[in-house]
């Protein structure tokens, strides 16, 4: 028995030697001799493994060359992994958010490919301050005075707070004391800027006379954060921001506003349930507002900060900007996409978010039954594939109780099987593009709002 082993070993081709096949010269000429021969040093270990716990060569062991390429291939995939997004959420987090323009696609990659006037004025020869620009456009599209630039809402929020209310107090509602997700809460995020969060009201009722009495020589700020994934309904009582600038106005004190999602257009135009509107609070008279890019305004991942130009100025000088700032490939991209904003009745075709929270539900319906052929050639045997309506939702704190009727695919196993359904699931997700469906009642549903290239949709679910 022994002996069969140490012969098996012995069948095991040595680096040297499998460097000579053609085919493996071919791979070292694409991958690197240094890349190629970790892999089959690693293939070689592995085999050895198998021929100790199996006694015999593993069934790869006649095509090394073949087994070689696919590992490669298999390691040279990105760890960021392109999907298919039908799970029936638009702006979906953990997917990224916001697919972006064409336009701002172009220019992020102009952006990273050449120097650019990030710093630099071409007047002066001299050093600009990098928000400039896009500033410039933000102030144009909004009327604000100026803006700032910064990673993501939540570091726009807690740059607001270091830099306008250190060592001070911040007067909030008691009902607007948000977790978004991801360890952003309001509470945490004062003691991190280094202020006092000074609660006002309850959790349904907050009166004007609560911000008034709760105002003493320590308070730095009055804020507003946009209740963004939740609803309080019924006996409720929430300050606008026009009755809070007021009270600011007569104690001397900045309102500022975290809006969260946030819209540059009034969503309302194409039947869509309404979200705020950060040039509205501006023209209400708030000091400063606060949005993400990459949530309704379609963009690149940053946080959105316009407002009082002294204020705007205390934030771009304060250190923390500098740890906060972001790159000229953001810049870019959010440049470009704000432009989209300047053609307004093109928008809906432009803005991927918006071209997907738009589409009517008889298009998204045609589409499914122009599919249902495919799939069914695809998969039929296993599932019975039907047509459903569903639901959208838009995901990512933006209106968080509407939905969006649209229609989705339902695959549900032919033997009712849960494993069948998991195994295909996980089929899916090993593809070139995992499809990222939801499982719903025994189903697995593709929401067909966000599906536009169908051809590899169908492949995807083929292979
Ligand atoms: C989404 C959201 C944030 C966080 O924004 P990010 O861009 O994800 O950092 C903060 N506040 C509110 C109200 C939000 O909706």
């Amino acid at each position: 028995m022994e002996w069969k082993v140490n012969n098996l070993f012995c069948q095991l081709p040595s680096i040297d030697s499998l460097l000579r096949q053609p085919a493996l010269q071919a791979l070292a000429g694409e991958w690197g001799h240094v890349r190629l021969v970790a892999t089959l040093r690693d293939m070689q270990q592995s085999a050895r493994e198998h021929i100790r716990q199996h006694r015999q060569l593993p069934a790869w062991a006649d095509d090394w060359a073949g087994c070689a390429s696919a590992q490669l291939q298999q390691q040279g995939r990105s760890g960021l992994r392109p999907v298919l997004n039908l799970s029936g959420t638009v702006l979906h987090t953990n997917l990224g958010r916001a697919q972006l323009a064409e336009s701002a696609v172009a220019a992020a990659a102009l952006a990273m490919r050449s120097p650019v006037t990030l710093e630099y004025s071409l007047d002066e020869a001299g050093r600009g301050h990098r928000d400039r620009a896009l500033a410039d456009r933000l102030c144009q599209l909004t009327g604000a005075e100026d803006a700032c630039i910064v990673n993501n809402n939540a570091a726009a929020v807690l740059l607001m707070l270091a830099a306008l209310a250190p060592g001070k107090r911040v007067i909030v509602s008691r009902g607007e004391l948000v977790e978004i997700g991801g360890a952003f809460r309001i509470p945490d995020v004062m003691t991190q800027a280094g202020c006092t969060l000074h609660e006002v009201g309850t959790t349904n009722r907050t009166h004007l006379k609560d911000y008034r009495q709760a105002i003493d020589a320590d308070t730095a700020l009055l804020m507003k954060v946009h209740t963004s994934n939740y609803q309080i309904q019924g006996f409720t009582k929430a300050v606008s921001e026009a009755e809070l600038v007021a009270l600011g106005e007569e104690a001397g004190l900045p309102v500022v506003v975290d809006l969260g999602s946030g819209s540059l257009i009034d969503l309302s135009q194409y039947g869509l349930p309404q979200e705020p509107m950060p040039q509205r609070l501006i023209a209400a008279g708030v000091s400063l507002v606060s949005f993400s890019g990459d949530k309704l305004l379609g963009g690149p991942q940053a946080g959105i900060i316009i407002g009082k130009k002294a204020l705007i100025e205390r934030l771009q000088q304060h250190p923390l900007k500098r740890a906060l700032r972001v790159d000229k490939i953001t810049l870019a991209a959010l440049d470009a996409t704000l432009q989209l904003y300047r053609q307004p009745d093109k928008l809906a075709q432009q803005l991927p978010t918006l071209r997907f929270l738009t589409r009517p539900q008889a298009e998204i319906h045609a589409q499914g039954l122009r599919l249902l052929p495919q799939v069914e050639a695809a998969c039929g045997q296993q599932f019975c594939v039907a047509l459903a309506p569903c639901s959208s939702q838009i995901g990512s704190g933006s209106l968080p109780v509407d939905r969006l009727p649209g229609t989705a695919l339902t695959l549900t196993p032919r033997d009712g099987s849960g494993s069948t359904l998991m195994a295909f699931t996980g089929k899916l997700r090993e593809g070139d593009v995992p499809v990222i469906g939801r499982i719903h009642d025994g189903s697995l549903w593709f929401d067909l709002r966000t599906l536009e290239d169908e051809e590899l949709f169908i492949r995807m679910l083929g292979a």
